[in-house]
């Protein structure tokens, strides 16, 4: 008996008293414009909306690693790898510790970077496909197996990033979700019957006509690592049937996210504000730049002779 309350009291003084969960109204405040909330309740997240030092604060008893893919092969490296890396450090998950995953099939054209505290970058050689549609579009394959293989163990959040845009501001806490998915910024607001989903019967990225939510950009997609695996993995069987059957989808990797979206609706999205190219014209709706996308250079980047 004696043992027994002596127990009790040593489990009491182990025990850190219950933090309470973090709400979405604790720290989301939408604005009241018309996409602030989709219709299965997910947050659109736009600057302004949401509250940093709530987040701050929870994640200072929470304490979290972000994990952060980027592919970089042939001249993708020398034309984007450096800006992509060092605004990532200056600005991604300021404060939080972050695992920078660089995918690339030439290590020796990878620029040295000194990363702030709490960063890491691990480098993996990957092989490099002959055609810059398949590059893309076999990202897939690869991030589900460094997933499973490793990123599992290392992360809490994972974000997958197009290699050619830079950060311009802080790209913080709000963005966490399980599944997390960007608003691509030339149809943020088009209806979803404009929008370029593949219309292909026999590409398993179809999408009907009138059906769809929203037209998302491959170039940002995340979660927590096992609804990346999901993502990934449910994307390049699709993309494997189709090559089976002789069918590209119109836009690649990207129209299997947006089925895969379809299907499996994202539990947070993120504003156009979030990943803007520069050519489009500023709305009152844009109000803080997170990421920018880098000049397209596809002439010379994607040239496969010389390389
Ligand atoms: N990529 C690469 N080398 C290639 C083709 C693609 O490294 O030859 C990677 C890179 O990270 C790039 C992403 O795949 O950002 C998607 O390709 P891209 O950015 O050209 O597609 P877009 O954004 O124009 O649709
Ligand atoms: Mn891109």
């Amino acid at each position: 008996m004696a043992i027994t309350k002596k127990l009790q009291r040593m489990y009491q003084c182990w025990s850190v008293p219950p933090q309470p969960e973090l709400k979405l109204s604790d720290w989301f405040f939408p604005r009241a414009s018309m996409n602030a909330t989709t219709h299965w309740s997910a947050p659109v997240v736009w600057n302004g909306t949401y509250k940093e030092e709530v987040l701050e604060k929870y994640y200072a008893n929470h304490k979290i690693t972000v994990g952060l893919t980027v592919f970089a092969v042939g001249r993708y490296i020398e034309t984007y790898l450096f800006n992509f890396i060092l605004s990532a450090n200056n600005y991604f998950m300021v404060g939080q510790r972050v695992v920078i995953y660089v995918l690339t099939d030439n290590f020796s054209k990878v620029p040295w970077i000194e990363l702030s505290p709490l960063r890491t970058i691990k480098v993996f050689e990957i092989k490099r496909e002959k055609r810059w549609q398949d590059v893309s579009m076999m990202r897939m394959k690869t991030i589900s197996e460094h997933v499973v293989d490793h990123i599992q163990y290392e992360v809490d959040f994972l974000f997958c990033m197009d290699v050619d845009q830079v950060f311009m501001q802080k790209y913080g806490l709000e963005t966490l979700g399980e599944s997390v998915a960007q608003l691509h910024c030339y149809w943020y607001n088009a209806h979803p019957i404009d929008v370029p989903y593949e219309r292909n019967k026999l590409s398993e990225a179809y999408i009907p006509i009138g059906k769809g939510d929203f037209y998302y950009h491959a170039a940002i997609f995340g979660g927590t690592p096992m609804q990346v695996l999901n993502i990934t993995r449910e994307c390049f069987k699709g993309i494997m049937i189709d090559k089976k059957n002789n069918v590209e989808a119109v836009w690649h990797d990207e129209s299997h996210l947006n089925k895969y979206f379809f299907l499996h609706k994202p539990t947070k999205l993120l504003s156009p504000e979030y990943s803007w190219d520069h050519h489009l014209s500023q709305t009152d709706d844009i109000r803080a730049i997170k990421i920018m996308w880098a000049l397209k250079h596809y002439e010379f980047v994607r040239a496969t002779q010389n390389v």
